[in-house]
């Protein structure tokens, strides 16, 4: 628990009314100096001679790390773990779970399977995703296999004790699954007694980059689910040491509904990397939106640069449209006049990346915001057709648009996006 100057103030002689208040001992004139500089981390707290044991082990307790961030593949570009709290609105999650699939160097189709791998992303509100990591199994030409998943972009989790492997790759900062070399190492166990001796024999060892590998092929969904919100209880709140690593799981299922439904509640609730044994795109492109949706930080909308932009190659006959600047409406807007014949200016004002109603009742949308864009506009100067279509859910703003943006006619669009093809070809055309 991080306290603030304030708290740790009623801890200080000052803060209690007592004898030896404000003795500057510390070098600070008054206690609630010193109160504020420990706050801020500014000075330590052993300074006062003073301060009650039970401050002393408060502030220890906050400095204590919840969940070790530990980076990992090629320049340590994968961030895991970090996390701070149990719930996302709490603050938010940090790291996104990584997706790892799992390739066998034996297998007669490696190359081809790591292609279509390879070949595989997503570009979802203005993010774009693929698969993280390749865990890489079987003992067939290890090091030529590895270097090929590298090339192809992705970082490693190899499961091998091989030296030499290591020596090879260790530039490539593999996560060293099943093995006693490596700087990143796994603490393997299928239940929480015995991960919390593995783990804590690699602390004992000095080992500083630990990566907890809970073994649930025994496991029931249920049972998964339970052990690993135990783990980041454990972590999260208790602080307690061994548990303090990012937690990686392994779904050997091979049924992709199931692999699905098995990834899915392990993104909520909580593994930090999972390893899968199929490759599906629709299964990956379903994983990888749900996780964007999990890892989105609840306090910053995720919100697109507010201009006018151009779409299917606009020109003076161009239909001009206008919305707010949260991302999710703007690419549902965007995807479906792209898809349609019309070529359009897209109005997209700043709204601190809010949905349409949210930021007209937060007045991120008014008129005069409106009006501004559309009078800054020296691209806009260019069109015929002086007509502004507007989300229907702002239909109560037709008049008020009106008059703000002088000399343009303000069209009430529908509701949904899906729907605005159809509303130009039948309205505006
Ligand atoms: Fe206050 Fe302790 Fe500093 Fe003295 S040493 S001024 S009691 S904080």
């Amino acid at each position: 628990m991080e306290l603030s100057g304030l708290q740790i103030f009623k801890y200080l002689p000052a803060g209690k009314k007592i004898q030896g208040a404000n003795c500057k001992e510390c070098g600070c004139p008054t206690c609630m100096a010193f109160a504020l500089k420990v706050a801020k981390k500014q000075i330590a707290i052993d300074k006062c001679s003073k301060a009650p044991s039970e401050l002393v082990e408060i502030l220890e307790s906050a400095l204590k790390i919840q969940q070790h961030e530990i980076q990992f593949g090629v320049n340590k570009s994968l961030k895991t773990g970090g996390e701070t709290v149990m719930f996302r609105h709490q603050k938010t999650f940090v790291n996104k779970t990584v997706f790892a699939v799992t390739l066998d160097c034996c297998d007669k189709e490696f190359f081809e399977k790591l292609k279509k791998i390879k070949n595989y992303s997503i570009d979802r509100i203005g993010e774009l995703f693929k698969v993280d990591a390749i865990n890489l199994i079987g003992d067939n030409d290890v090091e030529k296999c590895a270097k090929e998943v590298i090339s192809a972009g992705f970082s490693l989790i190899l499961n091998t004790d091989d030296e030499k492997v290591f020596n090879d790759l260790k530039n490539f900062n593999p996560i060293m699954r099943n093995s006693k070399v490596g700087d990143i190492l796994t603490a393997k166990a299928s239940s929480l007694d015995e991960l919390s001796l593995a783990s804590q024999k690699l602390i004992d060892e000095g080992k500083k980059n630990i990566i907890l590998d809970f073994d649930i092929s025994n496991k029931s969904l249920k049972e998964s689910v339970e052990a690993l919100t135990y783990i980041r209880r454990l972590a999260v709140l208790d602080k307690n040491e061994p548990f303090t690593y990012p937690v990686m799981v392994h779904i050997k299922e091979k049924n992709v509904y199931k692999t699905a439904a098995w990834a899915a509640s392990l993104i909520c609730r909580y593994a930090n990397i999972i390893i899968l044994d199929e490759f599906d795109e629709a299964m990956m492109t379903t994983l990888l939106t749900l996780r964007q949706n999990i890892y989105t930080d609840p306090q910053k909308p995720l919100q697109v640069e507010s201009k006018v932009y151009e779409v299917n190659e606009p020109d003076e006959n161009a239909i001009v449209m206008m919305t707010t600047n949260f991302a999710l409406t703007y690419f549902a807007v965007l995807s479906e006049v792209e898809s349609s014949p019309f070529s359009t200016y897209l109005v997209i004002t700043p709204s601190d990346g809010m949905s349409v109603l949210t930021a007209w009742s937060a007045e991120k949308f008014t008129p005069e915001i409106a009006a501004k864009m559309i009078k800054n506009s020296e691209i806009l100067k260019t069109v015929k057709n002086k007509k502004i279509i507007i989300p229907g859910l702002l239909a109560h703003l037709k008049e008020d648009l009106e008059e703000a943006i002088d000399g343009w006619d303000i069209i009430v669009g529908p509701n949904e996006a899906y729907k605005l093809p159809d509303f130009v070809k039948n309205n505006v055309m």
